[in-house]
């Protein structure tokens, strides 16, 4: 997979050269690409924000440095081209999944009071909001998409299970998961986990998963 992230600030991506998407790329698994928007910009001062027409508050991104940075970058459109928001289509576990199918994605990352409308009618095939809250740039959503999306790439995660049986992946949310040592601090472990009884460990792990999902996540059950 390949993906390009269009940004003001792209040194903010670099956490992504860490953990599990920095091993992914030095081994060459997926393609990432930072591009300065501000180098695209035809303003003798590099600007790329100016106030908004109507009047209101902050700055909104101009559309000039995005078009012709996404021209350069995607010149054939062959990627999926996305633009981080708030008022964008909820990112869901079943979105990321499809969107690991993408070969190429680029992801524009808005910031100030947003991005001039004109260039994402023109240029940008979705909106995607990574929950309902607001952030000041559209850099931490991207690097969210990009880490979910990544875990369904091939062989960048190392037990090629690990997506199947986790939160959201099942109906339910995921059940509580304990290792080494079997007493802490005076805690012991549940029984049930070390009695070497596959069918009652499943029996267990089911109801726990039930369980927290009532609490936390009671949409999630309704009407099931
Ligand atoms: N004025 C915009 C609004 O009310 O919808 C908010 C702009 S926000 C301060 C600046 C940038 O951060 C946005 O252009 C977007 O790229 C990013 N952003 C903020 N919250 C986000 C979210 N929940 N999901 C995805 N991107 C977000």
């Amino acid at each position: 997979m390949k993906i390009d992230v269009l940004t003001l600030f792209p040194e903010m991506l670099d956490s992504l050269n860490s953990s599990l998407t920095g091993k992914a790329r030095e081994k060459g698994l997926y393609e990432l690409n930072c591009h300065n928007i501000r180098d695209y910009s035809a303003d003798k001062h590099k600007k790329c924000d100016d106030a908004p027409f109507g009047g209101g508050a902050g700055m909104v991104m101009m559309p000039q440095p995005i078009h012709d940075c996404i021209s350069a970058v995607d010149t054939e459109h062959t990627a999926k081209r996305i633009y981080m928001s708030p008022r964008g289509k909820v990112l869901t576990q079943a979105l990321v999944r499809e969107l690991s199918n993408e070969q190429h994605l680029l992801i524009l990352c808005g910031h100030y009071e947003g991005v001039d409308q004109r260039v994402l009618d023109m240029d940008i095939d979705m909106e995607l909001s990574i929950g309902d809250y607001v952030l000041s740039g559209g850099e931490i959503p991207a690097m969210v998409l990009i880490d979910s999306v990544l875990r369904y790439v091939p062989d960048v995660l190392g037990n090629s299970e690990s997506t199947v049986d986790e939160s959201f992946s099942q109906p339910l949310l995921e059940y509580p998961q304990y290792t080494r040592p079997q007493e802490f601090l005076g805690v012991s472990v549940p029984e049930v986990l070390v009695s070497g009884n596959h069918a009652n460990i499943d029996k267990w792990r089911k109801a726990q998963s039930l369980e927290i999902t009532r609490k936390n996540r009671p949409d999630l059950l309704e009407g099931k």
